[in-house]
């Protein structure tokens, strides 16, 4: 038990560098912990201010000054060292031109837009990069060409996968023919917010997806039906009482429709 708990915790964790914050007011994300401006965590990019930082998880909205156009972080001591000052130059370059909004702060997933733009390194795709490759069937059913829209939409094994999570969800029966189909699939339903919660589960579905397949290729573990949507109700679970407003949703209910609270 302790050793699942473990593994979700950890996948959560990783869940969780998957996002990416879209700043409106800055009043949701840590200035020095989310990602939210650049390639890296401010922590990682930045990380002799980091440790003189006071507040560690101040927001953004906290550390900003938008009137003055510059970051207004409270530190332990002065800066005193030349990477300090040099860490500081950085980042009023990397601000530069940043302002607060009155909009809500919102999150992306970095892998589904990398899908969508069909950047995963699928063995389609890396062969296409004229990179050689033994095998390039799908590691999950065997029967066809790799490539993300084989993977997510054409994929026997997969479609058992989404099976079972529509049924979950109580979604009708579906066929897509796009990465962007499933994306879509909660669209245009009654309560905005249905649209939301199947849309983050349809995201964490094709992320565990992804690993599946990678945990077959690299370490030839099988990968199981049950066990993927076992993961996929666990880790959206922890998504979203992390990520929205639904921070007292109880498991078993979940479990059983995770359309429960609304
Ligand atoms: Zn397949």
């Amino acid at each position: 038990m302790v050793l699942w708990l473990n593994k979700v915790v950890l996948q959560s964790r990783n869940v969780n560098s998957q996002f990416r914050a879209v700043v409106g007011n800055g009043s949701e994300v840590r200035f020095w912990i989310d990602k939210w401006r650049g390639e890296l965590q401010f922590k990682d990019a930045f990380p002799a201010l980091f440790s003189v930082a006071k507040d560690k998880y101040a927001s953004v909205a906290e550390s900003w000054d938008n009137e003055a156009g510059i970051y207004c972080c409270r530190w332990n001591r002065s800066l005193s060292n030349a990477a300090e000052f040099e860490q500081a130059d950085q980042i009023t370059s990397l601000l530069n031109g940043f302002v607060l909004t009155d909009s809500d702060d919102r999150w992306v997933k970095i892998f589904v837009w990398r899908l969508e733009m069909d950047r995963i390194p699928t063995r389609a795709a890396l062969r296409r990069r004229h990179i050689n490759l033994q095998e390039v069937s799908c590691a999950l059913c065997e029967a066809e060409e790799e490539t993300s829209l084989h993977l997510y939409t054409g994929c026997g094994f997969t479609f058992r996968v989404w099976s079972a999570i529509g049924a979950w969800c109580k979604i009708d029966p579906f066929f897509v023919f796009d990465v962007k189909d499933l994306l879509k699939l909660a669209n245009g339903r009654r309560i905005k917010e249905e649209n939301k919660i199947i849309q983050g589960i349809v995201m964490v579905s094709m992320w565990v997806i992804w690993n599946a397949r990678n945990e077959k290729i690299f370490r030839d573990k099988g990968a199981k039906v049950g066990e993927l949507v076992a993961s996929i109700k666990s880790l959206s679970f922890i998504w979203l009482r992390s990520r929205s407003r639904f921070k007292k949703i109880v498991w078993k209910d979940w479990m059983v429709n995770p359309l429960y609270m609304l």
